[in-house]
């Protein structure tokens, strides 16, 4: 007997898209048929496209941790709601995970909250390069170290610290997730010299280029795989190109809203349109769109990082006192598709850019990020014909402060089922906190 059939959806086969019936037991897909045969729980997806459900490796839950603007119960939530269903949760949370013993702990705060499944990723800075082993071994997905020193434990700004980093994670066959914003690179123009919100992301334009250029610089001479997260830019772009020739183990993430906005947006959304790196051009929204369809990016994360209201307020006043970050989870697939439905890159890029890649690099595939029999039941039900606006009440995220609110999207996502299981349908939840498992980096 099956324990879910899901009818009549559409799913991509050898660049078409056909309509099959999905069938599901103990949490796997079984097989895809044309009949339809008795299951326990039957699914009509009529006229939706199923897609394997998202990898998010790049996302800050803020649990355990003083800022309340998450947790892992409403972020793994907002993940479903945006088709997710797997996330790699970043380590700045409090204390950051720089240990094998704050990663345990962490675990237990946060397993029983979680709606989806999800990995934990380990963090390095310049004192803490000896527990990238112990990290490795406790199953971190990746570990991560920012070039800016904004988070104490966790950077690692100068070059001898990076490449003795390097050197040591080279060893355990886990990637080095980098920050790339080098911070003796930004140029401080003076308050008084800022006309406007947007004179800030100018302010920084070259600081991402010259990180990535000494991170890869670094990352060839020790011959260590390196991931670049959050690539904003075209210029950054360039330089990982012509870096691949001499190393080619480089990987690459960008973000939705490296896609599709421009640093315009801080002149209209003030301190809620700051992120790291800041927003750049639609010259460089148009290259990254193209890089994804060439392979050359591998995969789009949300960087989910959300703050309070009133941390961000701060900036109106000056804008360098906001933080950096915005929830982003439950609009990164939305974006996808609607770059799809333009024909701006095509459904097996979505798939490989939101899902297959993403798994790839963190070592779950293929049990996730792909629909093939054997593999997780991790499928999202997208409504290809419908059309919707981002509002405060469509988002299931704590803060409501997307970039994207008021903005229109195609591509409704209608469920998403993890492990066979219905977490959400139309924004409804469905599933109790605790559903997601742990998962480790397959050795
Ligand atoms: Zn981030």
């Amino acid at each position: 007997m099956i324990d879910l059939l899901i009818k009549n959806c559409c799913i991509l086969l050898n660049n078409n898209l056909l309509q099959v019936n999905i069938m599901v037991s103990e949490g796997k897909v079984t097989c895809f048929s044309k009949k339809i045969c008795e299951a326990d729980k039957v699914y009509d997806a009529e006229g939706k496209i199923a897609i394997p459900g998202g990898i998010d490796p790049h996302v800050h839950f803020r649990d355990p941790s003083s800022n309340p603007a998450e947790n892992f119960e409403t972020g793994t939530l907002a993940a479903a709601h945006g088709g997710v269903t797997t996330i790699a949760d970043m380590p700045n949370t409090e204390p950051p995970v720089t240990d094998a013993k704050i990663l345990r702990d962490k675990l237990k705060k946060v397993r029983n909250k979680a709606h989806i499944d999800f990995m934990l990723l380990g963090g390095v800075g310049k004192t803490t390069v000896e527990n990238i082993k112990e990290m490795a071994e406790a199953g971190v997905g990746a570990v991560k170290t920012f070039m800016i020193s904004r988070f104490p434990g966790l950077s690692a700004p100068d070059t001898s610290s990076l490449k003795e980093i390097m050197l040591e994670i080279k060893k355990y066959q886990v990637p080095l997730m980098v920050h790339a914003e080098d911070e003796g690179a930004i140029v401080k123009l003076k308050k008084e010299s800022r006309n406007k919100f947007s004179d800030y992301a100018k302010e920084r334009i070259m600081c991402e280029s010259i990180g990535v250029a000494r991170v890869l610089e670094i990352a060839r001479q020790t011959r260590c795989p390196v991931h670049i997260v959050h690539l904003s830019s075209s210029d950054s772009m360039d330089i990982i190109s012509m870096y691949r020739k001499l190393w080619p183990k480089i990987t690459v993430e960008t973000t939705p809203h490296y896609l599709t906005l421009t640093m315009d947006e801080m002149d209209k959304q003030g301190p809620y349109a700051k992120v790291g790196p800041p927003l750049r051009n639609k010259f460089d929204n148009r290259r990254l769109v193209e890089e994804l369809t060439k392979g050359n990016i591998n995969f789009v994360a949300s960087d989910h990082a959300p703050y309070p209201k009133e941390m961000k307020d701060k900036g109106y006043e000056e804008i360098t006192l906001a933080p950096s970050g915005m929830p982003g989870i439950e609009t990164t697939l939305p974006i996808l598709f609607t770059l799809y439905s333009n024909r701006e890159i095509t459904l097996e890029t979505l798939i490989k850019v939101f899902s297959t890649n993403a798994a790839k690099f963190l070592r779950i595939y293929p049990k996730k990020g792909c629909l093939l029999p054997g593999s997780d039941a991790d499928i999202v039900l997208i409504d290809p014909k419908s059309e919707f606006k981002v509002t405060e009440e469509y988002l299931l995220t704590k803060t409501k402060q997307s970039m994207f609110l008021g903005k229109k999207f195609k591509g409704e996502i209608q469920a998403t089922f993890c492990r066979g299981e219905l977490i959400i349908e139309k924004g409804t939840p469905l599933s109790k906190p605790g559903h997601g498992t742990f998962l480790k980096r397959f050795p």
